[in-house]
Order: structure tokens, then C-alpha cells, then sequence
């Protein structure tokens, strides 16, 4: 970075806990799919901090809403009743299909409140006696970093050193039914999954899993919870990538994109008779639903709705990867394997030529943003919005550092 670059660097370096290793770029500002940093260096943004800004920054009607609303009341927390959280709620119903929803800020949050509900499901409607509930959860699922969650990763550098952890759950290899029966117990009462795993390197399940695996929940009386945090809201061309497998889960869970671009907002989903296992007291969170974060998520379903976001991510998604795999032809063997759906995708670099953090770091000097995931992975994902134009732009760098790189 420049002077005034290694400031920011700086304090955040000695002030900081070292738990991220950022890109050296300092964002100052942004709009839509552009991002400037503080030297005033243009930079397309094709990570959307990891899928939350599907909207584009700081989207007109988003932040109208939320300036409308700051006017009003921010947070009031749900001892009392909002003008905004009833219409937030009613909205969610009628665009994921299911009864209810549980607001709260993060995705890890809205995750423990499906492994609460779940359990407490489990007992008190399946009979399974109380702390013998057992949720099957994929290897190399990601689901948010709280000791519950990282308890169940597979993943070393999530786990090691934070135990003890959770007991109850137990791994099937992802896309395995064989080894989903083999992990079950009469003592299972869900299946927490990710519709595509994203954090271990855009994963797309092989096609009828997801089928297979709902009949084989129904017959069991075991609920399938789809984790979309990253995967909701049109990311993936449709609404909800559950829709791709033609399968209907018993749960939901929404986050990143549900703020609008704007803040942490998250929910729960599901039909009453696994909703009504809350009940006053048993679960909540200060600011989750609160009256701005409600505002700004609603305005954000809005946009999608009204904007067409979510059948234009199918098609522009299409493109990107159409114009990648030209790019892996081009500069073979750098990139493996070209992977995703809709807006996200996932460019695996084979190892002995580079590694994807070394890609990302001459994407963003050449003013793409990106980032990688494990060794060998470049996930893209930029809003929804972006146009073809700077679609163009990105790929048409992407394959200048590909070609420099392969020479
Ligand atoms: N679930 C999935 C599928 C995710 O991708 C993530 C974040 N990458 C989370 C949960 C956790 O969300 P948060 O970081 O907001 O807690």
C-alpha cells in the first residue's frame, strides 16, 4: 500500500486482534459494484463482502429506507411492537413460502436458533429424551464461527484449541446419502446442510441429493434444515437454491443479503409446527428485528422483487462463467476447475502453478476484488447489479494476471 494506505494498515495492525489476514486495500467509499479506496483507486467488487451486498453498496431505495426510519426509532428491542418487524416478517413469509420467521443479526446466530429449535423440536414433538438429540451435519460445512458451530467443523484451523465443544452432531460426507443413513441414529431429529457449500470452495452437490436426501427426512421425521446464509436471496439465479433441486426443506436460514447491503440481519424460517416450539422466554436477541435493521431488510426484498435481481443473476451468472471458461481454456493449466451457480463461482487454481491468495492479491492490485477460499479457490460473487459491461472488465483482468502468471 501507499502512505496513507499503511496508516489504516497500520492501526488496525497494532490495535487489531490478527484474526484476518485482509487484502491490502483500504476501502473509503462505494457505489453499486464500484469501490474506491482512500488513495482513490478504482476497484471492482466481485466478492460483495461474501455475498451480503447482492444489492449493490449502498443502493438508493436501501439507504432512503434506512434514512427514513432513522428518523423515526432505531432500537427498541422486542419488548415492544414495531411498525416495521410485522410488514418485515409478513414479507418473508410470502417470498420463502414458510409460516414464520425468527430474526436475529448474523448468520451464526440464526444458526443456533435452528439447532435450538431443532433439538427442542426433537424432544418435545419426535420424543427423543432430552440431550440425546443428534443433528447430521455435512464435512466441510460452514456455518458460522460461534464454539456450537466450529465444534461441528471439520475444519482444523476453525476448531483446534477452542474446545470443549457441543456434543451432538454427527458427519455425513456431503452429497453421500449412503453415508447420511450411515450417520443417523434413532436419536436424529435434523439434517443441517448448505445447499452449495460455499466457505469449502463452492461445492455444487451432484444432481437428486438434495431429492433423495428430502424423502429420505420425510420418511424418518427428521427436519432438513437449508443453511442459505450465503446461498439465499438470488445468489444462486433463483430465490433459494432449494428451488434448483426441486425440494421444499423444513427450514430456512437467511442472512448477509437480508441486510440490504446495510447491516447484520438474519432469520430463522419455518412452518408453524416447527416454530411453535418457542415460546416467550425461550430464545431471542437484543437488537435481532429491531425497527431499523426490519427497514432496511424489507426495502432490500423489495428491490429484489421489484428489480428483477434475482432472473437477471441467472443469466449474468451464465455469462461470467461462460466468459471464465473461456479463460481456463485460454491459460491451461492454471485453473482446474471453473464451478458455481448464478453469481457465485468458484475458480479452483491448481496448486503447483500458484495459489489462489497469490491470485487475489494481484487481482486487487490490478483493482478486482475477490477472495480466496483454502488453498487453491478464487470465489467471485459481485452484486447482483453488476452489468456486462464490468463483467467484461473483471474477467478481462482476471485473465491478463492468469496469462502473466502462466508465462
Ligand atoms: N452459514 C453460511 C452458509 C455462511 O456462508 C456463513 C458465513 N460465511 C454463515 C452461516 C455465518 O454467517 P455470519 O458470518 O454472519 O455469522
Amino acid at each position: 500500500g501507499t502512505p496513507v494506505s499503511q496508516t489504516f494498515i497500520q492501526k488496525e495492525g497494532s490495535y487489531g486482534a490478527r484474526n484476518y489476514a485482509p487484502v491490502p486495500v483500504v476501502v473509503d467509499h462505494a457505489k453499486d459494484c464500484l469501490v474506491w479506496d482512500v488513495e482513490g483507486k478504482e476497484y471492482i467488487d466481485m466478492m460483495s463482502a461474501y455475498s451480503s451486498v447482492s444489492h449493490g453498496h449502498l443502493h438508493p431505495r436501501i439507504v432512503a429506507a434506512a434514512e427514513a426510519q432513522l428518523k423515526k426509532v432505531a432500537v427498541m428491542s422486542r419488548a415492544y411492537y414495531s411498525t416495521t418487524l410485522g410488514p418485515l416478517l409478513e414479507k418473508l413469509s410470502e417470498v420463502t413460502g414458510f409460516e414464520r420467521a425468527l430474526p436475529m443479526n448474523t448468520g451464526a446466530e440464526a444458526v443456533e436458533t435452528a439447532i435450538k429449535c431443532a433439538r427442542r423440536w426433537g424432544h418435545r414433538v419426535k420424543g427423543i429424551p432430552d440431550g440425546m438429540q443428534r443433528i447430521l451435519v455435512a464435512r466441510g460445512n460452514f456455518h458460522g464461527r460461534t464454539s456450537t458451530i466450529v465444534g461441528f467443523s471439520s475444519e482444523q484451523d476453525y476448531r483446534s484449541g477452542f474446545g470443549p465443544f457441543c456434543d451432538g452432531f454427527q458427519h455425513f460426507d456431503y452429497g453421500g446419502m449412503e453415508s447420511v443413513k450411515a450417520a443417523a441414529t434413532e436419536h436424529t431429529c435434523a439434517v443441517l446442510v448448505e445447499p452449495i457449500q460455499g466457505e469449502a470452495g463452492v461445492i455444487v452437490p451432484p444432481a437428486g441429493f438434495f431429492r433423495d436426501l428430502r424423502e429420505w427426512c420425510t420418511q424418518k421425521d427428521i427436519l432438513l434444515i437449508d443453511d442459505e446464509v450465503q446461498a439465499g436471496l438470488g445468489r444462486t439465479g433463483r430465490w433459494f437454491a432449494f428451488q434448483h433441486e426441486g425440494i421444499r426443506p423444513d427450514a430456512l436460514i437467511l442472512g448477509k443479503a437480508l441486510g440490504g447491503g446495510l447491516l447484520p440481519v438474519s432469520a430463522f424460517c419455518a412452518d408453524d409446527k416447527v416454530m411453535q416450539v418457542f415460546v416467550p422466554n425461550s430464545h431471542g436477541s437484543t437488537f435481532g428485528g429491531n425497527a431499523l435493521a426490519a427497514a432496511v431488510a424489507l426495502e432490500g426484498l423489495k428491490v429484489l422483487q421489484e428489480e428483477g435481481l434475482v432472473d437477471q443473476c441467472a443469466a449474468k451468472g451464465e455469462y461470467l462463467f461462460r466468459r471464465l471458461r473461456e479463460v481456463q481454456a485460454e491459460v491451461a493449466p492454471l485453473i482446474r476447475d471453473v464451478r458455481g451457480r448464478g453469481l457465485w463461482i468458484g475458480v479452483d487454481i491448481e496448486p503447483t502453478c500458484t495459489t489462489a491468495r497469490d491470485m487475489v492479491l494481484r487481482l486487487a492490485a490490478a483493482g478486482v476484488l475477490s477472495k480466496e477460499t483454502h488453498e487453491t479457490v478464487i470465489r467471485f460473487a459481485p452484486p447482483l447489479t453488476i452489468t456486462q459491461d464490468l463483467m467484461d472488465r473483471a474477467v478481462d483482468i482476471f485473465r491478463g494476471v492468469a496469462v502473466e502468471k502462466c508465462r
